[in-house]
């Protein structure tokens, strides 16, 4: 009897192929970015107690409501497959009293997890890059921010970016905003989209985020949240744009822009693209200055943003495909004794810092040296029984078939050949 293939989970996929080589690109694309502006990485678990993401992402959301992966281990604790990346670095900086060392910068990436409808961009197991920084309320920190991503999505080349910014107030700002836009909503709560009209009651603010066109017809004449700013938030919100035109940064703004987690504070944003379909977020954050509040720390001010690593392969995919690295050195073998050879060989020349394959076909030495021009190695190794004997060892240039003789062992140590042939 035989079982069905297992395959991968609906809404996970596996990534491989050319397509690592751009997740590889990006990862130490952030790597470079983010560290020059002095940002430390954190790396925190895959899962954390399900009310870390209860308490700091809000139970009025979609991500607590109905996309988590909870589970109860074996030890009866309820525990959730992180849905994102902040809950968890806020949670190691109390745990590690790291908040009350003045500002603490801060970068993650890794695989985020969302029970959503699986379509184009957007999956249920997928990779987020994120930033920090907790310990000021400073508008320039809001700035730098935002500058730092789109200097990280320019510096890959991406096209058609558009900045989308608003301040979603302070809490008493933004409970007033609330009252005013339920007052106005109310007489058509019939007419709303389903899930609009649980959001009524529950968290009236993401009816702005609806895509119902009926729902969105009578949003448009509803109040907007930057006229509810009190004198603190509207300040902050000045200081903000004055810095991004400081830095010769357009921005749009949004009054309809709201973040989808309730710890939002003043500064929202988005970073959207026309070329990605209707996912068109690349990312988006904001300042959570009450976050940590809420988790149990000290109140420490903070802003950070997310981005989707899924959507900007695809959008890196459409400028073609980065080279393959080059392999050096195919070592091909055949006949007694060669197999002990084969092995000590690929070993040296990997230590010279080479890129050595060996082959284990024990076909042919013709197929094996076949192999080595499909795989596009630029040498080729051919270890027969009677260079085990001899310890002249042939080295085949494949571009232009010239043969010459390295002498087994110490012309394999010779580090300046072997690297100056290939570098
Ligand atoms: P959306 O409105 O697209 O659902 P969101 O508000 O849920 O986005 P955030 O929680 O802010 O998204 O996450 C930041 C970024 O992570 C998004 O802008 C998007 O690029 C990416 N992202 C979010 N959910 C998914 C998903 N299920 N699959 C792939 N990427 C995602
Ligand atoms: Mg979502």
């Amino acid at each position: 009897m035989t079982s069905a293939p297992l395959q991968a989970i609906r809404g996970t996929r596996d990534i491989w192929g050319t397509e690592i080589r751009l997740w590889q690109y990006l990862e130490q694309h952030a790597r470079d970015i983010l560290g020059r502006a002095n940002y430390q990485e954190i790396r925190t678990p895959l899962f954390e107690a399900t009310e870390l993401f209860q308490r700091g992402i809000g139970e009025g959301t979609d991500i607590v409501s109905k996309e988590m992966y909870t589970f109860t281990d074996r030890g009866e604790r309820s525990l959730t497959l992180r849905p994102e990346g902040t809950a968890g670095v806020v949670r190691s900086l109390i745990e590690h009293k790291r908040l009350s060392q003045g500002v603490q910068r801060c970068w993650y990436q890794g695989a985020m997890f969302r029970y959503e409808r699986p379509q184009a961009g957007r999956q249920r197991q997928f990779h987020q890059l994120g930033v920090e920084v907790f310990g000021s309320e400073d508008p320039r920190v809001d700035v730098e921010v935002m500058a730092v991503a789109l200097e990280f999505l320019q510096a890959l080349g991406i096209p058609n970016l558009t900045l989308e910014l608003n301040s979603v107030g302070d809490p008493a700002d933004r409970q007033r905003y609330k009252a005013a836009l339920v007052e106005y909503l109310t007489p058509y709560a019939a007419d709303l989209d389903p899930d609009s009209q649980v959001r009524l009651t529950k968290n009236p603010l993401r009816i702005l985020d609806s895509k119902d066109p009926a729902t969105q017809a009578i949003l448009r004449t509803a109040p907007l949240l930057p006229q509810y700013l009190g004198k603190a938030a509207q300040q902050h919100f000045e200081q903000v744009q004055e810095g991004l035109q400081a830095l010769g940064l357009a921005y749009e703004l949004n009054p309809r822009l709201v973040r989808g987690l309730d710890y939002y504070t003043r500064t929202a944003f988005e970073i959207t693209t026309q070329d990605l379909g209707a996912q068109s977020a690349v990312g988006g954050g904001g300042r959570y200055d009450h976050l940590v509040e809420e988790l149990g720390g000290t109140a420490t001010p903070a802003v950070g943003w997310a981005m989707g690593l899924e959507r900007l392969v695809v959008l890196l995919q459409k400028q073609g495909e980065p080279p393959a690295p080059e392999l050096d050195i195919y070592v091909v073998s055949q006949g007694a004794g060669t197999a002990t050879l084969s092995l000590q060989i690929s070993q040296m020349l990997r230590g010279h810092g080479l890129r050595v394959e060996m082959d284990v076909s024990q076909s042919s030495l013709g197929k094996q040296i076949k192999r080595a021009d499909k795989l596009g190695s630029k040498a080729c190794v051919i270890v027969g029984e009677t260079e085990v004997t001899t310890g002249q060892i042939p080295v085949k240039w494949l571009a232009t078939g010239v043969q010459e003789i390295v002498t087994f062992p110490n012309g394999f140590r010779d580090a300046t050949f072997w690297q100056k042939n290939f570098r």
